[in-house]
């Protein structure tokens, strides 16, 4: 203990002098600390980079796992990880907080979501359609590229492999939506407006684009009416809703609720998860809520 503490200033010290050193002086088998920092604001972006930077950057998400990320807020510690990152991967006009910490001391490379996403008005769930976070995984390999070329090959092949790995899904959605009995679903978190556009599903939500935004009767009611005529047979819930709103619903409709991860995060339940794996297991859940062949 007591040597540890004897020794912390002269390796603070070495490391100080070793970024003043700059780029230029990275060297094979860099310590943790010599590595780009990268920040996130959400589980899905945090995935994207993971995969892009490999072993070559370091990579923290704003958003805990198991945190609902519509109402995050940001300690000092983690306001101050904004200002101190060599690149922040975000959203702009999805959490106030991480927006506010970008624009008031954001590192020079900030990549934003929501631009190459092309996310429309308010509804922030762009990663339903692995064909947007496709071209965010483009735009943050180029970022990461420019930050950081001594490692721009390896981006770019890490990239080349997630963007693949994204079109297959895109295929497997397309194929497997096809032929469906039903082509509405009713979702307890309105998030999968996205995922409908792209896939010609029609989308319900019980509750609004947040989760904490309550239903009112008359809605409860004209929903209740619209499963019943389209003779839909399954409600779709998700792990990180902690309402039990779409239960309530589902029951008295007399309906099972089969689960549909809006990927907003990882819960415990889901640690073993990835984006990847979720998506493919909300597509199995789809096939089988809607009658597809
Ligand atoms: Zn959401």
């Amino acid at each position: 203990m007591e040597l540890g503490r004897r020794l912390a200033a002269p390796v603070a010290l070495t490391l100080g002098l070793a970024l003043l050193g700059g780029c230029g002086g990275a060297s094979e088998g860099a310590q943790p600390e010599d590595r780009p920092s990268v920040v996130t604001s959400i589980y899905p972006l945090q995935f994207v980079a993971e995969r892009v930077v490999g072993d070559h950057a370091t990579v923290v998400d704003l958003t805990h796992p198991g945190q609902e990320p519509h109402d995050i807020e940001l300690n000092a510690r983690q306001v101050a990880s904004v200002a101190d990152a060599d690149v922040v991967l975000y959203e702009r006009g999805f959490q106030q907080p991480v927006d506010q910490a970008v624009q008031q001391d954001g590192p020079p490379h900030v990549v934003d979501a929501s631009v190459s996403g092309q996310v429309r008005g308010d509804d922030p769930h762009f990663w339903q359609d692995p064909v947007r976070l496709r071209k965010v995984t483009a735009a943050f390999t180029q970022e990461m590229a420019a930050l950081d070329p001594g490692h721009g090959a390896a981006y770019r092949r890490n990239g080349r492999v997630l963007q693949r790995q994204l079109a297959d899904l895109d295929r497997a959605y397309r194929k497997g939506l096809r032929h469906c009995r039903l082509h509405t679903i009713v979702v307890s978190h309105d998030a999968f407006a996205y995922l409908g556009r792209r896939y010609g599903l029609r989308v319900l939500g019980i509750n609004g684009i947040s989760p904490e935004a309550e239903p009112s009767p008359w809605h409860i009611r004209q929903l209740q009416d619209t499963v019943r005529r389209l003779g839909i047979t399954t409600i779709y819930g998700e792990p990180l809703d902690s309402s039990s709103i779409a239960a309530s619903v589902a029951h008295d409709l007399g309906l099972p609720v089969s689960n549909l991860d809006a990927i907003e995060g990882l819960t415990t339940a889901t640690a073993h998860e990835n984006y990847l794996t979720l998506m493919r297991a909300n597509l199995r859940a789809l096939r089988d809520g809607n009658d597809c062949r």
